[in-house]
């Protein structure tokens, strides 16, 4: 096993440095600004619509913070005009050290990852690439349990990795669970959670692997990689995909958390191709959106999960107001997910809240949890926000990869426990 794993590293081992041409964020600030009522509402909606900051948290709701990537030449007027009107934070004085430390940490790291067995792959981040060796060496290690193959083509013709873990128990009565990374580029702890997940099913002494006598799991550990190798290459906060579209060749990309037909170009998303939440021209415009909404009709999981982050926080439906439609099953889903924060928080004190995604986040409209569970593909849907609340946002250092893995897989083994309670095969 061990020297597969030599293998892994030797072959996929890289000096990450930016590349030439990528963008900087020499001097931009992470501005948190807490609306306090519907005129400062207004300021942020504007904010965002003109795209005059890169939004890094959005808005919506009165008393919850909205992140701005502000560049220096809208540093003065702009921010102090906004300082004046409502509470503010400085979150951070220069985006870009964020990044460099990032890269030069993943430098180090990956010099010594050589040396040991699946615990360094939670100490860096995973390139593309990377993400598809792991998930190939999974397989070859645990020809058993595990098998890769591909749901599909990125618009720019990645892979579309899903790799699917059961285990032959001669029943083939069990639940299934879905759980998609990475759908927004720059989330990259997502992606990590998702190979995580798969070391612990395979792992025969983890709670998780007895979860195999009752559920089979299907995990999209990169559900957007033209939006993550951009990410690493050129723009580190890049979210949304790579296709180009229809009326604005300079404006790249569809948000495909904002691109799926439930409540398509409502509230929360914009038609505007340049936006960051730009829903597309039509649902499941985006190959990477339709090729998964495919996966989750034919596959129809009980349990249905959607890895973001930043923010701390386990998601439900419906994000998106749909006149006469309630989520029907929302008692129980929370009780659920406050089992699932409880687990959580028992690995590293981590706090995380859950609640309905509308009242405590935002609302979205066009997300492929409130459409899973529209559509009855599912009993339960749930997306989560990993960490953190927003000291580093996207950019969280990689020493809190493992912490952040190990709480999250734990809850998620919690959620698997509790369905399976509430509905025996
Ligand atoms: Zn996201």
């Amino acid at each position: 096993m061990k020297f597969l794993l030599l293998l892994f590293y030797s072959s996929s081992l890289c000096n990450w440095v930016r590349a030439e041409g990528a963008v900087t964020f020499d001097n931009y600030k992470i501005l948190r600004v807490v609306p306090q009522n519907p005129q400062h509402l207004e300021m942020i909606n504007e904010i965002e619509t003109t795209q005059k900051c890169l939004v890094l948290l959005q808005g919506g709701n009165i008393g919850q913070p909205v992140d701005l990537a502000v560049p220096p030449h809208l540093q003065t007027d702009f921010m102090d005009n906004l300082r004046d009107q409502m509470p503010t934070e400085i979150i951070s004085h220069n985006i870009e050290t964020l990044i460099n430390r990032e890269s030069m940490q993943m430098q180090m790291e990956s010099e010594f990852s050589t040396e040991a067995g699946f615990d360094t792959v939670f100490t860096q981040y995973l390139t593309f690439t990377k993400i598809q060796q792991f998930v190939l060496q999974l397989q070859e290690l645990n020809p058993n349990l595990v098998k890769v193959s591909s749901y599909g083509k990125s618009f720019e013709g990645r892979d579309l990795i899903q790799v699917a873990v059961q285990k032959n128990t001669g029943s083939t009565n069990k639940h299934l669970v879905l759980m998609d990374c990475g759908l927004h580029a720059r989330e990259w702890i997502t992606n990590m959670e998702c190979c995580h997940w798969l070391t612990q099913l395979c792992d025969t002494s983890s709670p998780a692997h007895a979860l195999l006598d009752n559920f089979n799991f299907l995990v999209m550990p990169s559900a957007n990689p033209d939006g993550l190798e951009h990410s690493w290459n050129t723009f580190r906060l890049w979210r949304k995909t790579r296709n180009t579209n229809p009326t604005n060749p300079a404006c790249v990309g569809t948000d495909p958390n904002r691109n799926w037909a439930f409540g398509h170009s409502g509230t929360g998303s914009s038609t505007d191709e340049c936006s960051d939440v730009y829903c597309g021209p039509a649902p499941f415009s985006a190959p990477e959106t339709l090729a998964l909404s495919k996966v989750l009709k034919e596959q129809e999981p009980t349990l249905y999960l959607s890895m973001h982050s930043y923010s701390q926080l386990i998601l439900m439906s419906y994000g998106c107001d749909a006149p006469g439609l309630t989520n029907k099953n929302f008692t129980e889903q929370q009780t659920i997910a406050n089992k699932a924060v409880q687990a959580l928080h028992d690995v590293h004190q981590t706090t995380y809240e859950a609640g309905n995604s509308k009242t405590i986040l935002y609302e979205a409209c066009g997300c492929s949890t409130d459409w899973a569970l529209a559509e009855n593909l599912c009993k339960y849907a749930y997306t989560y926000e990993l960490r953190d609340t927003g000291r580093t946002g996207f950019l969280l250092p990689e020493d809190q990869i493992a912490p952040t893995c190990d709480e999250t897989s734990a809850s998620v083994v919690t959620m698997c426990t509790e369905i399976l309670k509430r509905n025996p095969l």
